[in-house]
Order: C-alpha cells, then structure tokens, then sequence
C-alpha cells in the first residue's frame, strides 16, 4: 500500500481547535496517524516522506453551494447561462477540476441545469476518470410551473400537488440523484419582491420529503422569505440556503433542529453583485437594490445562528460570469468580514462541517486517524489570513483519496 508522510507541518485539524506541529502518515486512501511534533509514526518505514518546511496541513474544502453547471469560470467567462448540452458537460467537467485545483475536494451540489449531467460527473470523478470533487449530484432545480421560482428549465416539472411531488423525487432516484433542490420562495434578484413569494403548497413540500426519505435523497431548498425556512423545517428539508428573511420565530425553529439541518447564506454571489461594474448594456442596478439588505439582515441573522450552534456552511452561488467557479473560498472571508467568524472558525465550517454536509461526518472533513485523506498543504497559515486560500498559487499540494491532485515539486538546488 501507498504510504506517504507529511512531515514538518502546521496541522490545523479542521475541528477549529489551535493548530499544532507535527506529522500525518497517509495509508491508501486514510489517514493512518496524526503525530504531535516527534511522536513515533508507527509502520511508516517504507513511507514516502515529504518535507513541508512548516507549511500548513488542512483537510479540504467543501463547498456547500455549489453549480457546476452554471458555465462562467476564473478560466472561462460565458455570458450565457444555459449553454446547449455538449458545451454544458464539458463546462460542468472544467468546473469540476477547477474546484479541485483551488482546494475543494468536495462538492453539495444545489442544482444543476441537466438532468443527469451530475450523476455522470460524480461518478466519473470518483472513478479517477476526471479530476474533480467528490460530489452529491443534484438535478434541474425543481420550481412549480409558471411561479415567479427560479427559470432552471422545465424538464423535471410535473404538475402540481403531492403525487406530482412524489413523483419527482422517485425519478430522481431512480436517475441516481443524491440530493433534490426545491425553489420554496422566489428570488428578488430575478423578480424584485419575490422572495417573500412561497411557491409550494405545504403538503407538496411534505410530500416532496417523506419520498426523498423514503429513497434516502437528501432535499435542498432555497429559502428565503420567514415562512419558507419555517415550511422548509416543518416538512423535514435538510439543507436550507440563503435564510435572508428568517425572523425570530424562524430562528427559533432552525436552533431546534441545529443537529438535523444545515444552513448555506450563499453570500459570495451577493458580495459579487454589489461589487460588480458591468457593462453599460448590462443593467445590474435592481440586482444591486436587492443584494443590499440580504447582507445587512445576514449580518444580523448569520452570527445568531452561530451563537446557537446552528451549523453554518460557506459556499456561495458561484458559476456567474461576476461570480465565477473558482473564487469559491472567497465565502471563508465573506464569513469572517461579515459574520465575525474567526479564521479557524470559518475553516472549520468549510471542513468538518463539511464533511457532515456531505454525509461523511465520520470520516470526512478532519485530520484523525481513519479519515479520509481528502488534504491540502497550504503555503502560510489560513488561520490567520483565510484569503490566502483564494489564490491557487498557495495550495502547494492537493491530495483526495490518497492520490495527489497537485503533488510536491522538487526542491530545485543550484548546480
Ligand atoms: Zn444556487
């Protein structure tokens, strides 16, 4: 079996407790031991080592919002959205790897503009056929027809009421869907005062949940208006994103159910509108109105949710040519500007937390002994400056399954 030592490391283990110096043996695809500064590793005689001169070990990221599908990247800008299928697979793989290039070894999906596309694509990426996350695959967000919901297509709609919704989930798990995305409330940025729209009947939604369990899906719902967060956890949704209007009540409920559910602001996309200088062709001033009191109300909303132990994940919308795949960890930031998240705090929601998003809870998203190795070897320390994770430059080594993504360079000496 592959053995390979990380040696000289800062490990920051992803729980958010202080990091400290010492050594990690990878075995396979786990993490066989973690020693503290020269504790004996222990079997680890034919290891390959790497010496990290000091550098930081971290697991992963996860990225808790993520659209492969949606085409822009730091590698590609696409104005369009919904590419025809041929160019959209092959954007969803570039995506896939570019993810994985900036450190996200892993991906909850919240929708995507094909079918099937995900499925292929998660399965394609843990067979090692293509680089990329490992992903829970979602399909084409489902709205009611003709509701102001997002236009995400119309393929997957099946009319209206519980069987509809019955139905709709049974054929997501019958096309090898890992999590179903519902549109509960309209989105102001694409219909001004539409978020506080509830598009669903309760009983559709109830519907939609009591099927995904019954299949074992996960459901994803976009949430933004008090009563959808409220509809959302009545019914048993598990991923609730954005929450930009929840009020007590709603506050509430989410904290009674903090160790069911997982919350997603997806504020990237909105720090992306209000920074963005289009065009003078493209109008962004009515998404720009909108974007505003999302922050204000998450600024107040988000650290209460902390406070309480709701667990809160970065990811943020990206695949927007203003908010392209790639700038992913910018969320880490977001939370610590924003949400007075520490460093080490905002790392651990993108890792341990993580883990337990994508249902890897147990052995995914730390450094322990059986984990996963699913690893970054960071240049500098992202527990104090978490925007060093943005640039790429500063992931020296990428490792997921055990195998290396990016693997060490050679120490170049003078001749
Ligand atoms: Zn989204």
């Amino acid at each position: 079996m592959q053995r390979t030592i990380f040696d000289h490391v800062k490990i920051f283990d992803g729980s958010g407790s202080p990091s400290f110096a010492g050594r990690v043996l990878v075995e396979g695809e786990r993490i066989a031991q973690v020693a503290k500064r020269d504790e004996p590793l222990i079997g680890a005689a034919d290891a390959t080592v790497i010496d990290c001169a000091g550098a930081t070990l971290m697991p992963g990221l996860i990225e808790a919002h993520a659209h492969l599908t949606w085409p822009s990247s730091t590698e590609r800008f696409e104005p369009r959205f919904m590419l025809p299928p041929e160019e959209m697979m092959l954007a969803a793989a570039r995506n896939g790897r570019i993810l994985l290039d900036q450190g996200f070894t892993s991906a909850f999906s919240a929708g995507a503009l094909g079918e099937r596309i995900e499925v292929v694509l998660r399965d394609e990426f843990k067979s090692g056929g293509l680089p990329g996350p490992r992903l829970k695959a979602s399909t084409i967000e489902r709205s009611p027809e003709g509701a102001d919901g997002i236009e995400t297509g119309k393929k997957l709609s099946r009319g209206r009421g519980p069987e509809a919704m019955r139905g709709f989930v049974r054929h997501c798990a019958e096309i090898g869907i890992d999590t179903v995305k519902l549109v509960l409330s309209g989105e102001d940025a694409l219909l001004p005062g539409s978020s506080q729209h509830i598009l669903y009947d309760e009983a559709e939604v109830d519907a939609a949940c009591d099927e995904a369990r019954l299949h074992g899906l996960k459901v994803a719902a976009h949430t933004q208006a008090a009563e959808a967060v409220k509809m959302a956890l009545r019914c048993g949704v598990d991923v609730l994103y954005h929450c930009s209007y929840a009020d007590e009540e709603a506050l509430d409920m989410l904290e009674a159910q903090k160790d069911r559910i997982f919350v997603a602001p997806a504020i990237g996309v909105i720090v992306a509108t209000l920074e963005a200088s289009p065009p003078p062709h493209i109008d962004m001033r009515s998404m720009k109105e909108m974007a505003k009191p999302v922050v204000e109300n998450t600024q107040r909303l988000i650290p209460e949710l902390h406070r309480r132990g709701v667990r809160v994940l970065p990811g943020g919308d990206y695949g927007f040519p203003f908010n392209p795949n790639g700038t992913n960890a910018r969320d880490l930031q977001h939370f610590v500007d924003l949400y007075g998240y520490t460093p080490a705090e905002a790392l651990s929601a993108a890792t341990m937390l993580g883990g337990q998003i994508m249902g890897l809870g147990q052995e995914l998203g730390l450094i322990r002994q059986g984990y996963l190795a699913d690893l970054l070897v960071v240049e500098g320390d992202p527990t104090v400056d978490v925007r060093s994770l943005v640039d790429k430059r500063n992931l020296r080594m990428i490792m997921q399954r055990g195998l290396f993504h990016k693997a060490p360079q050679p120490i170049a000496h003078a001749a």
